[in-house]
């Protein structure tokens, strides 16, 4: 199925707001195993609006639009998909009535001009918004189903997930499953060239990828029989990629690292506590984010300064003078520490320039070290990351976890000494 997203509202062309709503709808799409063909913004202008409708209804056969449903004069989709359709608006009692009781209860008068959020193009299928006043639609043209949606992402999105997405697989009989598989440590290109036959040659399952944050994900989209249950066609591609990419895999069903680490490190029955310079406090923010954690997870020194990384970390001053604070000496000394002062088996240190100022010719921004401290066992890792100083915190924090997570799983040798 061919799909295509209109966006509807000037704001958008202005650059007053950022169109968040077609980034979702892209990606939950993406899930159902719908293609999008197209996005298209469009200002509230009735003209533009209806050569936008009437080419996306010769190329798509699923046209989603968002904005233009409430009850000003510029909201126009309903109106100008109406002409196009050469349909009617007719009041739909139970909006009107829920209007009227919407109005009633928050003790404001219903003027006129709200009274079309009830219009609906003729054989429209209504969406209820539990999330605001002007329903949603869904209406068949000539072989194109369009569905209109609210524009407030608050309105949208629930509507989106809690009606359209049970109407779509409805629609396409057999439901679409799929599987995301997550990756760190190789690079979204790196990934793409070892599955590169796979992926030319795909049909079912379909595979995509995608890379963020320093992460790929691989999503393999097939359909099944009723029950939703993981077909022989994923379960065998997630073989063959497993085959070829397997170290690098660290979940078969889309959990963020952050949840498989803590996971792990609660099933060791072991301790953690960690010390953090440049990451400022995020790797703590990861790890705590995950609900349990108290069981595992001792605490945190952030220690930003030299003073800190001495006063609480035990970190030396010939450490400091000799290598000074961003070095594989410092980010040991560091996770040691942190172990020592929180009595915890495990200790884990990271260490970097995360600019964009501080940089050196020997140690330039990017550059970050992590180690990990479990009584007799140290690692430590030198990465170099490129990038904003948002970038490279993230990126440290996530090398960090993983580094982690690779020692609990016994796998820690297979992280290169350098990135
Ligand atoms: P309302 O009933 O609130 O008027 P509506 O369906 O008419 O809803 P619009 O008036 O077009 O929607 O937009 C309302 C608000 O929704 C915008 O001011 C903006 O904050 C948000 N919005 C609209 N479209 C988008 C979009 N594509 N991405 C993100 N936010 C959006």
């Amino acid at each position: 199925m061919r799909s295509e997203l209109i966006s509807v509202g000037t704001e958008l062309l202005l650059g007053n707001i950022i169109n968040t709503n077609t980034a979702f709808l892209s990606e939950e799409l993406a899930k159902l195993g719908i293609d999008v063909y197209f996005h298209v913004t469009v200002g509230d202008n009735r003209e533009r609006l209806t050569s936008t409708l009437r080419t996306a209804m010769e190329r798509s056969d699923l046209v989603i639009t968002t904005g233009g449903l409430g009850p000003t004069s510029d909201d126009i989709t309903k109106e100008t998909i109406a002409e196009v359709a050469g349909r009617k608006l007719v009041l739909h009692r139970d909006e009107f009535r829920k209007l009227e009781a919407f109005f009633n209860k928050s003790g404001r008068k219903m003027t006129p001009n709200n009274i079309k959020q009830a219009y609906l193009p003729e054989g429209s299928l209504v969406v209820p918004n539990d999330n605001g006043t002007a329903p949603g639609a869904i209406v068949e043209l000539n072989g194109t189903t369009i569905i209109m949606l609210p524009g407030p992402p608050v309105e949208m999105k629930p509507m989106f997930l809690e009606k359209i997405v049970p109407y779509l697989r409805e629609r396409s009989k057999q439901a679409l499953v799929s599987v995301t598989l997550r990756f760190f440590g190789i690079g979204e290109s790196a990934l793409e060239h070892a599955l590169y036959d796979l992926i030319k040659g795909q049909t079912e399952p379909t595979i995509a990828t995608y890379a963020g944050d320093g992460e790929v994900k691989v999503r393999l989209t097939a359909r099944s029989d009723a029950g939703g249950e993981v077909p022989p066609s994923i379960t065998d591609m997630m073989e063959k990629i497993k085959e070829r990419l397997g170290r690098y895999i660290y979940s078969y069903n889309d959990r963020p690292l952050h949840e498989v680490t803590a996971e792990l490190l609660l099933k060791s029955g072991k301790t953690l506590a960690v010390a953090e310079s440049c990451t400022g406090g995020k790797l703590s923010a990861f790890i705590t984010s995950v609900p349990g954690i108290s069981k595992a997870y001792m605490g945190a020194v952030i220690s930003y300064s030299n003073q800190m990384k001495q006063k609480f970390l035990g970190v030396t001053d010939q450490t400091l003078e000799k290598f000074g604070a961003v070095s594989e000496e410092t980010a040991l000394q560091m996770a040691e520490g942190v172990r020592r002062a929180c009595d915890a088996d495990i200790g884990l240190a990271v260490t970097g320039i995360a600019g964009p100022d501080g940089g050196t010719e020997q140690k330039p921004v990017g550059l970050v070290y992590i180690a990990l401290s479990s009584g007799g066992h140290t690692e430590v890792r030198e990465l170099m990351f490129s990038g904003n100083r948002e970038k490279v915190r993230t990126y440290a924090a996530k090398n960090a976890l993983n580094l982690l997570r690779m020692y609990l799983v016994g796998d820690i040798a297979s992280i290169d000494k350098k990135s």
